[in-house]
């Protein structure tokens, strides 16, 4: 318990551009499946802004956060694998990690799935049902500046990963990347990772731009739409990529990544789709594979934590803001204005 008793600061949407730090009440144990988390560090993800611009109804003032790293503070009766003290990554939905779903590497799809359970993760507690399969603890108390890294793992770097899975980038592929949000940047990451030969990033912006390629870009293509696939082509003699990573969710997006990809090739897909409507015949012509979804994290949070943990990569220069947790109205307004790429809340 701190100072204040049951209660704790965590950040609460009320309505469109309303974000407000409130005391909450502190989350006890329920199931003996639940795990309590002192929390590290939460981010601001880019779908929270599609409730803080009023695209998704939100009738009720509403927990925010879905992304974060702590310390166990108290674990349910049942919990085996985590225990007290451990520093854990979590992933932003509850998962068993023992139903065949789950064991086909689709925890986020789970018959006891628990989407939003770690909702609320902006605060300084959190609930998380289902520890034993949602939570991934680290070698040992990590090194401060690897909090960003591991932070980065419970969403960002495990969707953009699974993006460029999806796309099935690899050794000889050339990959494209739709969005230049922190997972078209991480997607980068892992096609760059997974041994893909060329990656395209499609962006307009410097900084995002310079990013990119610090994570492994080769080109750069700052039209969009039909100009940006046009773009696409020309650089893959004709082709289009082998492997398209669409990471924003828009009508626009999505067809600017299908059209982007050669026949036969893959289209990964992770924005979370407004209003996309796929017409059937383009579709139908297009020859192209389609896979994504709300990314199953969990099948690759050992491998990322890994990957971290021995500084082989650093997904975590995505933050380019760090606030207080107090500070989360600046921290939604700079992600909604894009003048962060990707805010970290320090609880
Ligand atoms: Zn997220
Ligand atoms: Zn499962």
């Amino acid at each position: 318990m701190n100072e204040r008793g049951m209660h704790m600061r965590g950040v609460v949407l009320y309505g469109p551009g309303d974000v407000r730090v409130d005391e909450r009440e502190i989350p006890e144990l329920v199931e003996p499946t639940d795990a309590i988390l002192k929390v590290t560090a939460a981010c601001i993800c880019g779908s929270d802004l599609w409730p803080y611009r009023g695209a998704d109804a939100t009738s009720q003032p509403n927990p925010m956060g879905h992304e974060y790293v702590g310390v166990v503070e108290k674990v349910g009766a049942d919990v085996r694998n985590v225990k007290v003290g451990d520093f854990v990554v979590g992933s932003f939905f509850a998962s068993d990690n023992t139903c065949e779903i789950c064991l086909a590497g689709y925890q986020t799809h789970c018959v006891q799935r628990q989407p939003g359970a770690a909702t609320g993760a902006q605060a300084e507690y959190l609930r998380v049902p289902l520890a034993d399969g949602t939570l991934v603890a680290t070698p040992g108390m990590p090194d401060p500046d690897l909090i960003p890294s591991l932070l980065a793992a419970s969403d960002v770097l495990g969707t953009g990963w699974f993006a460029a899975v999806a796309a099935e980038a690899g050794p000889g592929k050339t990959v494209a990347v739709v969005g230049d949000g922190a997972v078209g940047l991480l997607g980068i990451l892992a096609a760059k990772q997974l041994g893909a030969e060329r990656i395209i990033a499609m962006s307009r912006h410097a900084d995002r731009q310079e990013l990119a390629r610090s994570f492994g870009a080769t080109d750069i293509v700052t039209e969009r739409g039909d100009e940006g696939v046009a773009r696409i082509k020309e650089l893959t003699g004709g082709l289009g990529a082998h492997s398209t990573i669409e990471a924003v969710g828009t009508q626009e997006s999505m067809l600017q990544a299908i059209h982007s990809t050669r026949a036969g090739g893959h289209v990964g897909y992770v924005g979370v789709s407004h209003d996309v409507s796929l017409p059937g015949l383009e579709l139908f012509m297009s020859g192209v594979h389609l896979h994504g979804g709300p990314a199953p994290v969990r099948r690759f949070l050992p491998q990322l934590i890994d990957l971290i943990w021995s500084r082989t990569i650093d997904p975590g220069k995505v933050f380019d803001l760090t606030l207080p947790i107090e500070e989360a109205a600046a921290g939604y307004k700079a992600m909604d204005e894009r003048t962060a790429i990707k805010v970290l809340l320090q609880a």
